[in-house]
């Protein structure tokens, strides 16, 4: 059992878990992104 992370998220982009404290909210905030899915949701994003 991995024990490491404080508040385990599944993301639900690349469905793996990540400790919600690297996280982000999607840009719609409804749910938390790992860290590297924001990266990439915010790049994609034509609006920035
Ligand atoms: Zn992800």
């Amino acid at each position: 059992m991995c024990s490491e992370m404080e508040m385990p998220t599944l993301c639900k982009e690349c469905r793996g878990w990540f400790d919600l404290n690297d996280g982000k909210p999607s840009k719609d905030g409804r749910y938390q992104l790992c860290q590297e899915c924001s990266e990439i949701d915010n790049s994609n994003n034509p609006d920035y």
